[in-house]
């Protein structure tokens, strides 16, 4: 299978589009992080799943942008949860 050639912007715009899906799906179906602790270990098992699809020679490379894309959704909600209200506090805090 190839791949057409994308821009940058159109494959920004590709990947923000499935983060924010993606985002909204886990938002719906599980409870904000409740610390960076909780969100280390989240992000850091979508990166294995994703490092996993990439060492798997039979794996596609959609399966690989699902893995990114749940990361990136991971990362979001990091932020969302555990920084957007707390700028100012220090990290014990969080
Ligand atoms: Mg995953």
């Amino acid at each position: 299978m190839t791949f057409k050639p994308v821009t940058h912007a159109e494959a920004y715009e590709t990947f923000e589009g499935a983060v924010k899906i993606e985002l909204e799906k886990a938002t719906n179906k599980f409870k904000e992080f409740n610390s960076t602790h909780e969100a280390h270990s989240i992000i850091l098992e979508e990166f294995e799943e994703w490092w996993d699809k990439v060492k798997d020679k039979d794996a596609h490379a959609m399966d690989e942008i699902d893995e990114l894309v749940q990361m990136g959704a991971m990362v979001f909600r990091a932020f969302i949860d555990c920084y957007a209200n707390r700028a100012g506090s220090k990290t014990g805090e969080r």
